[in-house]
């Protein structure tokens, strides 16, 4: 069957695009359109579906309506009566600039097929063509091969190419550059934007060719890394030759915020080897009715977020203090979530389509992030590695061989094949690893594993001129509410937990004196750890007391520190991981 899919952004002030989608040399009685429940890389089923109406279909030959009838919430079915070409007609409302969009205004048209190209069922792997009816002065963008240009025509080899490869229109500057030989476009849409094209140019370089070391060898014959300007926060969604992130339009400056967006930046691009070519084999080709499930969500995000730390140090972007800093500030996250105890990578990944993508108030108890704990469980295994063969291997020779045997070759990584990649890669036993942090929930002793790089790993103490009083704990995590210290998590085996403190509890006096939320956390100094406290509360509309002595604060900072007298293997590890001469004493952290 021939499809083409035409889009016409014709009422952009409204926000609402209209589609058609032609199909000849039908022959079956009946075709059905589908719209995706959930798009690629963002594991979560939507109702993308809510903005599509009046969808009409017609004969080619004498315009006549053919009957049209809504199987399920995103589904229709045509019936052809044996004509071999078929019109059909909708309009979709677009108006959200997310790292998943299908958004329209005035002047910017953004297009991931998911959200408003139907696929023909049954028909998924054959080839479609896309037309877009744009403003003459509008640039298109995107990575599909273009087989038209008046108006712009592209083409992709089936569905899944289509709803991989995001369509951006509009006026954005487009800049192009050519790290290791390859054209790489940087494609930025939105007004503002305090960043220095030079700069932007040269980092975003050297992230491509440090990814290019890292793995060996390039797939790609062009990329495009798309970034939306806007107000919220970031993110972004991965595909084979593009990344469509969104960005806060003043992040490039000062240090800080730019070095959150080179790590977005690093994610997204070290995704085009590891999770669209090293892929799980039931990610692609995709079932886009229903959730798909795998237990490798862990190294493919966490894993890739070790990596993008790695990149940055590569490529000279992080000095080797400021890596070991941000690390430290991971590990001091993942201390933080007490359902690190309860729930393994593994199943993390597995329940992802209700867990990480819909957290609720006792999420923390019971759930741990795929990327915090998957980053950090690769950092502690490329220790190992590095360890335990004399730093002749590392983690990144798992990934390299992970490359050759899968992503270059094609081949979807079986649920249960990455152990065995990882053992045959380095010639170690990795199995007792696997099942203490992949498959279990073992604590981590960070030290250990620091220990092996010449580091320790530990509370950072305070300067000694800091006499700060130590604050009472209580285990809690708040919002405002109205200017009131509403309770959003009571963390598991906490004061707040013991003394009976709720989800939604609305804190209102400690002892009698009114508590705002502004002035929480100052007035928590107040109540040092052992003092008995009298909360006055709120709970679903009615005022109750409540009794609580304060507990200790866990460790505000931690940070890794030389030890004294590192072995001379110890001393290897570390420059080979970090790219960095060993010191006795660290330099202090700069970006
Ligand atoms: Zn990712």
């Amino acid at each position: 069957m021939q499809i083409r899919y035409t889009v016409r952004p014709v009422e952009p002030a409204d926000h609402r695009g209209r589609f058609a989608i032609d199909l000849d040399q039908v022959d079956q009685p009946s075709v059905e359109l589908v719209l995706p429940s959930w798009v690629p890389g963002s594991y979560h089923v939507v109702n993308y579906v809510r903005g599509f109406r009046g969808l009409l279909a017609r004969r080619k030959d004498d315009a006549s309506a053919l009957p049209v009838e809504r199987v399920d919430k995103a589904r229709w079915r045509v019936r052809t009566a044996g004509v071999p070409s078929v019109h059909v007609e909708y309009t979709v409302y677009g108006h959200e600039m997310i790292d998943e969009a299908f958004d329209l205004t005035p002047d910017h048209l953004f297009v991931n097929a998911a959200l408003c190209l139907p696929y023909v069922d049954g028909h998924l792997t054959e080839p479609v063509e896309v037309s877009l009816e744009t403003p003459p002065d509008w640039r298109v963008v995107t990575e599909l091969e273009e087989v038209g240009a008046h108006p712009p025509r592209f083409r992709a080899a089936d569905y899944d190419e289509l709803v991989d490869n995001p369509i951006d229109a509009g006026r954005p500057l487009v800049l192009t550059i050519r790290p290791a030989g390859i054209p790489h476009r940087i494609s930025i849409c939105g007004e503002g934007g305090n960043y220095e094209v030079h700069r932007l140019e040269e980092d975003i370089g050297k992230i491509v060719e440090a990814s290019i070391r890292l793995v060996g060898e390039s797939p790609l014959h062009g990329y495009t890394f798309f970034y939306h300007l806007t107000d919220v926060p970031d993110g972004g969604l991965e595909h084979a030759s593009s990344t469509s992130c969104v960005v806060a339009r003043n992040t490039f400056q000062p240090a800080e915020d730019y070095l959150r967006f080179l790590s977005l930046t690093s994610h997204e691009y070290f995704h085009l080897y590891n999770v669209k070519r090293i892929r799980p084999a039931v990610l692609g080709p995709f079932d886009y009715t229903r959730e798909n499930y795998t237990r490798l969500l862990w190294w493919m995000e966490g894993a890739t977020d070790y990596f993008t730390d790695l990149i940055l140090r590569r490529a000279g972007l992080v000095s080797a203090p400021r890596f070991l800093e941000e690390m430290a500030k991971t590990i001091k996250r993942y201390l933080d979530v007490p359902g690190r105890r309860h729930q393994n990578l593994e199943e993390s990944s597995w329940l992802t389509w209700v867990d990480y993508y819909q957290p609720f108030e006792e999420t923390p108890n019971q759930s741990i992030s795929y990327y915090l704990k998957g980053e950090l469980v690769s950092l502690c295994l490329d220790l190992e590695i590095r360890h335990r063969t004399e730093a002749r291997a590392s983690l990144e020779t798992v990934l390299r061989t992970l490359w050759t045997e899968y992503g270059r070759a094609n081949r979807g990584l079986g649920e249960d094949e990455l152990l065995p990649v990882a053992n045959r890669a380095t010639g170690l036993d990795l199995a007792p690893f696997f099942e203490k942090y992949v498959r279990g929930v073992d604590e981590i002793d960070f030290d250990a594993f620091a220990r092996y790089a010449g580091l320790s790993f530990g509370p950072k103490p305070k300067p000694p001129d800091d006499d700060s009083p130590e604050p009472g704990y209580l285990g809690v995590r708040y919002e405002n509410s109205g200017g009131l210290v509403r309770i959003r998590h009571v963390l598991a085996d906490s004061p707040g937990r013991r003394a009976g403190l709720t989800p939604g509890d609305e804190l209102i006096a400690v002892n009698g004196a009114k508590v705002t939320h502004d002035g929480f956390e100052k007035a928590l100094k107040r109540y040092p750890p052992g003092t008995p406290l009298d909360l006055a509360i709120f709970r679903r509309g009615y005022l109750h007391h409540l009794s609580l002595t304060t507990g200790k604060t866990p460790p505000e900072k931690y940070a890794f520190a030389p030890v004294e007298h590192p072995s001379d293997l110890a001393r290897a590890v570390y420059e080979s991981w970090v790219g960095a001469k060993w010191e006795p004493t660290p330099k202090p952290a700069s970006p």
